[in-house]
């Protein structure tokens, strides 16, 4: 079988300057890096602020299973079948983190003939944006240190610093650590931790800004640690948002590259999709939304999660209005969200896909409460069979929603065109798009509603510590940010092996946190890790340069 990588190697790559100029963008607004990637440059983009504003298309999916459902797949394809129709598309994504690479297979560039390239160096280093975050959000790391090395003036409790450092690696050994050891010289000891860079408040800020001012604003407000009477520290205190947004400048600037089949796309910024909001800049996506008719984008896991932080912080925030939502379903997912156990996918099961719509119904309702108009994408599989795909299509329906067959893995942007058609036809009306809640509900109603509106559990749980915690971060004029819930993206619970259309359930909220910069308070429902670990035999151990030195391996 052709792999990704064959087949992204095996395309021909359009000079940059020509994939700029489908969007109008001319040659010296670009800052190339390399050959087929580059940068746009800042001035350009403050510049489209007057610009009439294109149509803004989301992909998201129903409730995952583990290896992803083709939402950026789905995506790229859809991007492509617009180009295909003749209409002026761009897509946006995120650019991927280097470090689970090395532990399971798996890029972030699309898949089959519906991929971004290029996808090696997209997987891998790209333009350095990851490596910028890495380093402003260790610099303020080094300085809360140094603060208290040099006599702690803002009587920072030491036992009480947020702020971890962060490191693009998978690196468990990291996750829980003692700095500072050896005497007088290196500071005080204290317990902390890294976080893959991608969890960094950085990298969430960086997506969430509108400009380098807005940009070093929010990096000033991040609450670093507390001090004894429990007020907080901030990086601007510290002193750091100065020279953390210098180290951002390039990389606040969005990064162009192209899909196989040409369609402009813009891959800048990734912020993670549990303790973050999980999607690119609001940067790339108000410079794409200026430049193209049509901008596909993704939210990363189910629509319960992805597509509802999109609505409610990335879209509300930034002032976007969404013309329509894809929700992708595919058959395997559908059977297991159905009961169907991993090691059975590949048999027909119509009934279980029947059971598994379940999830699918529960996502098109929840779109439908942000006043976005849906249809569902099936992302076709070559197990699946005719009257699998039937029982979606059947399901859809029943919801007054239409569900078109995508086939743009095997075939590229020809087998979404039926979809980016009806994307057309749904996005001629102005959309009716509101987030789910209003700024001033107080943020247990904020949480409270996510859960029984979008989750359908009956109530939330949360201890008088959390809720005091809470009540202490509105006194302290924090009660007007919208919630990033933190949970398992299996299930719309909290328990991951509740799959289909749980109701009734409690949502259990363990931890609450302030990302103050970045702008949202964050709600832990379970176990999240923000360091992931490699696996038994990590990929590492079978990437390599084969005898013309070309990367094998990687996927
Ligand atoms: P998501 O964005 O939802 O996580 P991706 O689009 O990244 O999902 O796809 C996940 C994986 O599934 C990729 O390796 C991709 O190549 C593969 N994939 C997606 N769609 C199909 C399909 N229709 N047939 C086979 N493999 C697919
Ligand atoms: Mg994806």
């Amino acid at each position: 079988m052709t792999s990704d990588l064959d087949i992204a190697r095996a395309a021909t790559l359009r000079p940059m300057p020509e994939i700029a100029a489908k969007l109008d963008i001319p040659e010296d607004a670009l800052i190339p890096y390399g050959r087929d990637k580059a940068k746009l440059e800042a001035e350009f983009v403050a510049g489209l602020d007057g610009r009439e504003t294109g149509k803004l298309i989301l992909v998201t999916a129903i409730s995952p299973t583990p290896a992803g459902e083709g939402k950026t797949t789905t995506t790229v394809g859809l991007g492509d079948g617009l180009s295909r129709i003749g209409k002026r598309a761009a897509i946006c994504l995120r650019e991927a983190s280097l470090g689970p690479n090395f532990g399971m297979k798996g890029g972030a560039a699309g898949g089959g003939y519906a991929q971004v390239v290029p996808m090696e160096s997209m997987n891998l280093h790209f333009t350095g944006d990851f490596h910028a975050v890495g380093a402003a959000h260790n610099l303020l790391a080094a300085m809360i240190d140094n603060h208290i090395h040099w006599g702690n003036a803002l009587e920072i409790d030491a036992r009480r610093i947020t702020w971890r450092r962060v490191l693009d690696m998978n690196d468990r050994a990291l996750r829980d650590i003692v700095v500072s050891l050896g005497g007088v010289s290196n500071g005080f000891p204290r317990q902390t931790g890294f976080d893959i860079t991608v969890a960094s408040e950085v990298m969430a800020c960086l997506c969430l800004s509108r400009d380098l001012t807005d940009l070093q604003e929010r990096l000033g407000r991040i609450v670093v640690a507390y001090r004894r009477d429990r007020s907080p520290v901030t990086c601007a205190e510290i002193g750091a948002d100065g020279a953390m947004a210098v180290l951002l400048k390039e990389a606040l600037q969005p990064n162009l590259v192209q899909t196989l089949e040409g369609t402009p796309a813009f891959v800048h910024g990734g912020p993670f999709a549990n303790i973050a909001h999980g999607c690119n800049s609001v940067i790339a996506t108000q410079s794409a939304l200026k430049l193209a008719d049509y901008v596909v984008t993704e939210a990363g896991f189910g629509a319960d999660l992805g597509a509802e932080k999109f609505f409610d912080i990335k879209c509300r925030k930034a002032g976007l209005t969404p013309s329509a939502a894809v929700v992708v379903a595919t058959v395997r997912a559908l059977k297991m969200n159905g009961g169907v156990a991993k090691a059975d996918l590949g048999a027909e099961d119509v009934a279980a896909v029947e059971a598994g719509c379940a999830n699918l119904n529960r996502h098109i309702a929840n779109m439908k409460k942000f006043g976005v108009p849906v249809v569902v994408a099936i992302n076709r599989f070559t197990a699946d069979t005719e009257d699998e795909i039937a029982a979606v299509r059947a399901a859809a329906e029943a919801q007054g929603v239409e569900a078109v067959l995508c086939t743009h893995w095997s075939e590229g942007g020809a087998g979404a065109e039926a979809l980016a058609e009806k994307i057309v036809a749904l996005t001629e009306r102005p959309s009716q798009f509101a987030p789910l809640y209003p700024d001033d509900m107080p943020l247990i109603e904020k949480i409270e509603t996510i859960a029984t509106r979008i989750y359908h559990a009956s109530d939330v749980y949360a201890d008088q510590k959390i809720l005091n915690q809470l009540r202490d971060w509105e006194a302290a004029g924090y009660g007007n940010l919208p919630i990033c819930v933190a949970k398992t993206q299996y299930s719309f619970s909290a328990d991951p092996t509740l799959r289909g259309a749980p109701s009734g359930h409690t949502l259990p909220i363990r931890e609450v946190r302030l990302s103050a910069g970045a702008g949202f308070v964050v709600v832990i429902c379970g176990e999240i890790m923000t360091m992931p670990g490699l696996p038994r035999h990590p990929a590492a151990e079978t990437i390599g340069l084969d005898a013309d030195c070309r990367i094998t391996g990687l996927f």
